[in-house]
């Protein structure tokens, strides 16, 4: 059967992750459907990496879309738009974006902007982010939404928002900030909007799971909330008290247990009207999770329901519990942030070069074999449907024997070498023959994942996919080419740290997350693109400069119907140089320079170098140090 670029659609899952903003199209190459619309623009990621290249833009690099990042923040307050007329539900939706998520300027603006047709705001967690947000959300009826640990500078920012009638809300995530802002606030001739974020004890699922639930690092539990509407009581400041809040993990896998902790939070927020506090807004935090590996389960990268499901569920869930309890359904406010950017940008990197892990071109003489040798022979040609488990027991048998003979001085490193090859043989034969039998042990299925190719690749793990390497996040790889053509390669990637743990062997594949991913063999003199994606997410400020390869080139493409490529890159933003880089760790690029001169110097005077070979290295260094981290 010929291969088709529909199958490639299905091998890399492209359309469970990527939510019909991607696609392959006839030509066999990716590409973008900013408006999830298969008849509408169309961008080929190639020809980005095309345009980008004659822009003496280097690999690796960020693409950003931009229209994607609109497209979702109208998608949220649409859906919540939808499902609140449709329940006829009394408040209105509020949403923020939260800053932490991804911080650029660039991205924020994009947001602010896309949210301005409808109340749409931002949330800080911490001074600089509170600075952004004061400054950046020009959206007049939205909200800006204040968590996170505070000080009396923070504060003093917070009152400083409400003097330029900002509706900005000091969430109080623990009692002593009451207290304080309470004295504080006696300087200000303007009253603050004060929300309590309340720890539920439903607890979140999946990997942030600890945000929630009892023993939760922030918020106040029930006897404090109940301390706190005392006091604003007490000082006659109860009219302060506007928001309720709470947020119980990132990346929730499950709907049950959003169900589950928008049901407390209901109960508790009637409640707190009862006693008086009079509450305008129930804001349910983040946590809408992004189907990572696309299966649709409830497996911690991925999520069993989609957004029109988690909206439905906090409109009606909270309706219903209001109804019961006689109170007046309050606005909503959510403040997701994976949700609304994972999608909207992508890693695209080069490979460079592959290591083939299981060799079996060495060339082999067996005239006159020493008996390990004899033995895995026979081992080999034994092998059958039945007796595959024993020939791979007694074939690690013999290479471990061989290693021990080596060291004994007993065979030579040709001997050795012979095994090693007749090892790998016989290992790629059990793989074959195995390949489509059911009931294969576990074992013998993960020799697939030790015989793998390694494909070398120009990034850094540590950088581009923190995530990947902290938590075992599966984010989708692919090719961005070569579509229309059967990927024969089981690969893994390896990055260009001089770190073990910098490789990528956890797939999003068609059955359950694969450890290796199918690729094709590279074609010489033609480049070879992989593209890492749902990266617009936590992923970028987490990157670290592990090996000082600090931040890559990045391009903002939009979407232009008019011009053929359907595309335009609006700004280029350039990576780190090493000069960059060497400088956040104390160094000096100009003096590292002259270092170099002083050196070569040195050796012109001791007559082993020629003044002109001297001058062409110092240029070279000096040119090297103000270029791109990342190779070449
Ligand atoms: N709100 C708060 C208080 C958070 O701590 C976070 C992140 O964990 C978010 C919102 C954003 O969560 P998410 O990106 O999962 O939507």
């Amino acid at each position: 059967m010929t291969w088709k670029t529909n199958d490639s659609e299905k091998l890399y899952q492209v359309q469970r992750w990527g939510e019909g903003y991607f696609g392959i199209c006839q030509s066999g190459n990716l590409c973008v459907y900013p408006t999830k619309d298969k008849s509408g623009p169309q961008i080929t990621i190639q020809k980005v990496i095309e345009e980008m290249k004659n822009e003496g833009v280097q690999l690796p690099a960020v693409i950003r879309f931009h229209d994607i990042l609109r497209s979702k923040v109208q998608e949220i307050n649409q859906t919540f738009k939808k499902e609140i007329q449709d329940a006829k539900y009394n408040g209105a939706y509020y949403g923020v974006y939260p800053i932490k998520v991804n911080q650029l300027r660039e991205v924020v603006e994009e947001i602010v902007d896309a949210g301005s047709e409808f109340t749409y705001g931002l949330e800080a967690g911490s001074k600089a982010e509170l600075m952004t947000a004061l400054t950046y959300n020009t959206n007049k009826n939205s909200l800006t939404i204040l968590n996170g640990y505070k000080d009396e500078e923070f504060f003093k920012l917070a009152m400083l928002g409400r003097k330029l009638k900002k509706k900005m809300v000091i969430v109080i995530e623990k009692f002593t900030e009451l207290e304080q802002l309470f004295h504080l606030s006696k300087d200000y001739d303007v009253e603050p909007i004060i929300g309590i974020r309340a720890k539920l004890s439903s607890k979140g699922s999946g990997k942030w799971a600890e945000s929630g639930g009892d023993f939760s690092k922030f918020g106040l539990s029930i006897p404090e909330i109940i301390k706190a509407i005392n006091f604003l009581k007490v000082n006659n400041k109860i009219s302060w008290l506007k928001l309720f809040h709470f947020h119980v993990g990132s990346q929730i896998p499950d709907i049950r247990t959003i169900k589950s902790c928008i049901t407390e939070g209901a109960r508790i927020f009637c409640h707190m009207k009862k006693l008086g506090a009079p509450l305008e807004f129930f804001d349910v935090g983040g946590g809408v999770g992004v189907n990572y590996d696309g299966t649709n389960s409830n497996c911690s990268s991925s999520i069993n329901y989609n957004l029109t499901d988690y909206v439905r569920d906090v409109v009606y869930i909270l309706k219903d519990i209001c109804e019961v309890e006689n109170i007046d359904h309050p606005n909503i406010v959510t403040e997701s942030g994976r949700a609304i950017t994972a999608h909207h940008s992508c890693v695209v990197f080069d490979v460079f070069g592959q290591n083939k892990i299981a060799k079996d071109d060495f060339n082999i003489d067996i005239t006159n074999p020493h008996l390990l040798i004899k033995n895995i022979v026979e081992f080999y040609e034994s092998l059958n449907i039945t007796n595959y488990q024993e020939v791979y027991n007694d074939a690690c048998m013999v290479k471990d024997q061989s290693l021990d003979a080596f060291k004994l001085g007993v065979i030579s490193l040709e001997e050795r070498a012979t095994i090693e090859t007749l090892y790998w043989k016989t290992i790629n034969a059990i793989i074959e023959l195995t390949k489509n039998l059911d009931n294969v042990p576990q074992e013998i299925k993960n020799l697939k994942k030790s015989t793998a190719t390694q494909y070398l690749c120009n990034f850094s793990v540590f950088q581009s996919a923190a995530d990947s390497w902290a938590i075992k996040q599966v984010l989708p790889v692919m090719p961005i080419t070569r579509h229309a053509e059967e990927p024969k390669v089981q690969a893994i990637l390896a990055d260009i740290t001089c770190d073990s743990d910098g490789k990528i062997d956890n797939f999003v594949s068609s059955a359950e997350c694969g450890k290796t991913i199918m690729l094709h063999d590279l074609n010489e003199n033609e480049p070879y693109y992989l593209g890492l994606f749902l990266t617009g997410a936590y992923q970028d400020i987490m990157g670290d400069m592990h090996n000082l390869f600090g931040r890559v080139n990045e391009v903002h493409v939009y979407c232009d119907d008019d011009d053929p490529t359907d595309f335009y890159i609006d700004e280029v933003i350039f990576g780190n140089s090493k000069a960059n880089v060497l400088q956040s760790m104390q160094y000096n690029a100009g003096q590292m320079s002259q270092m170099v001169k002083i050196m070569v110097d040195k050796e012109i005077k001791d007559g082993a170098m020629k003044p002109r070979e001297g001058v062409r290295l110092v240029d070279f260094f000096e040119n090297s140090i103000y270029g791109y981290t990342y190779l070449k």
